[in-house]
């Protein structure tokens, strides 16, 4: 079931939010301010936000700069601000979608369909053939010469992230806040726990890695 994080002060609009996405089988929580907002996208792991600009704690901008550290969930903007500057502004930040107030339900409701289709698109992805291992990303499944390699659920969250962004610096904050959540922000002794484990079963010299590559002081980076 896809579960909807409303972000949204106004009660009236709030509820009728909600109560239109049960009708539509969704799931939804509702945080009313952008504190709020901020726990429970990292608690409740939503599939997709609906995201009011204007908060009573701050702008819905701020909110969306700070998710996108370290998300890529699909955001739709809803406001009642009507200059395209407010618009290009929210997509520059990386909204995905913008919904001027007053809306139509149905328009909604498409929008978002539009949006989690995109998001699940986006998240399929073929094997990985490195040299000495292959990842294959859908069935979440490691393999090294012919025989599967059992990560942990941490071990593979780690390694998936990396693997989605092979060839690119990942940096520490994100690997922390995308695996840990953002309280783990600062939290860098887990990555050197973590990776080392992963080296010792994916490497075949541990101490000199050539896929799991650290970039020392900034963070990691998967060559095949
Ligand atoms: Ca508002």
């Amino acid at each position: 079931m896809t579960k909807v994080l409303v972000v949204e002060d106004e009660p009236g609009i709030a509820r009728a939010l909600q109560l239109n996405f049960k009708v539509h089988g969704y799931q939804s929580v509702l945080a009313h301010n952008d504190a709020m907002a901020r726990r429970l996208a990292a608690d409740e792991r939503p599939d997709v936000v609906i995201l009011d600009l204007g908060l009573p704690d701050g702008d819905g901008i701020e909110f969306l700069r700070w998710l996108r550290q370290w998300s890529e969930l699909p955001v739709i903007v809803l406001s009642a601000r009507h200059g395209s500057h407010d618009k290009v502004a929210a997509l520059d930040a990386g909204a995905d979608d913008y919904v001027t107030k007053p809306f139509g339900i149905e328009e909604l409701m498409a929008r978002l369909r539009a949006a989690t289709r995109r998001s699940s698109a986006r998240s399929e992805s073929p094997q990985v053939q490195g040299a000495d291992f292959t990842v294959d990303l859908a069935a979440r499944r490691v393999t090294r010469d012919g025989a599967e390699v059992r990560l942990t659920p941490t071990e593979w969250s780690i390694l998936e992230i990396l693997v989605r962004n092979q060839g690119r610096l990942v940096s520490q904050q994100q690997l922390l806040m995308q695996v840990w959540g953002p309280a783990y922000a600062k939290e860098t002794q887990y990555l050197r726990v973590y990776l080392n484990q992963l080296r010792r079963k994916l490497e075949k010299d541990p101490a000199t890695p050539r896929h799991l590559i650290t970039e020392a002081g900034m963070g990691y980076r998967f060559d095949p």
